[in-house]
């Protein structure tokens, strides 16, 4: 189990950065004008870990665009404190996509305090912050004490 987040000094420079290098990913690995998407990560060490999904044949087996930073945190033993996944749609502007259900699941076992990017309710190029314990209000693991305290669900 991973420890939750002790405190809240993500500034507001560390999910600019991340924003950016979610772009700047889109950008490089997808230059033009083509829909495309990418996320990227905030590790507890200050890295900024980037992703994006593979094109598959099947749709069935598709992976989010957070998976690779997802697995990639995992490999180096770091914890994500803060998500962005952006799809830049035709004209280039970036949509914010906030994370699915399936990636809130895999995130979860950051805490509740970790910072995923949502879009502006009138704005969906805007990204705003949300704790990934607003996005679960009701999760699972509390019904579980002794599991929840430790990963910060309690
Ligand atoms: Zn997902």
């Amino acid at each position: 189990m991973v420890r939750p987040p002790t405190g809240d000094d993500v500034t507001a420079h560390d999910l600019a950065r991340t924003v950016a290098a979610c772009r700047d990913l889109i950008a490089t690995r997808f230059p033009g004008d083509d829909d495309a998407g990418a996320a990227a990560m905030l590790l507890d060490d200050g890295t900024v870990l980037t992703g994006t999904a593979p094109e598959v044949l099947n749709a069935s087996v598709e992976l989010c665009h957070e998976v690779e930073p997802f697995a990639a945190a995992h490999r180096l033993g770091r914890r994500v404190r803060v998500t962005v996944c952006l799809h830049r749609e035709r004209g280039g502007r970036h949509l914010v996509l906030a994370p699915c259900g399936v990636c809130r699941e895999r995130l979860a076992v950051f805490g509740p305090r970790l910072l995923a990017a949502v879009p502006d309710v009138f704005a969906p190029d805007v990204v705003r912050w949300r704790r990934l314990g607003h996005l679960l209000p009701d999760y699972w693991l509390r019904v579980f004490p002794d599991d929840a305290a430790p990963a910060g669900w309690d």
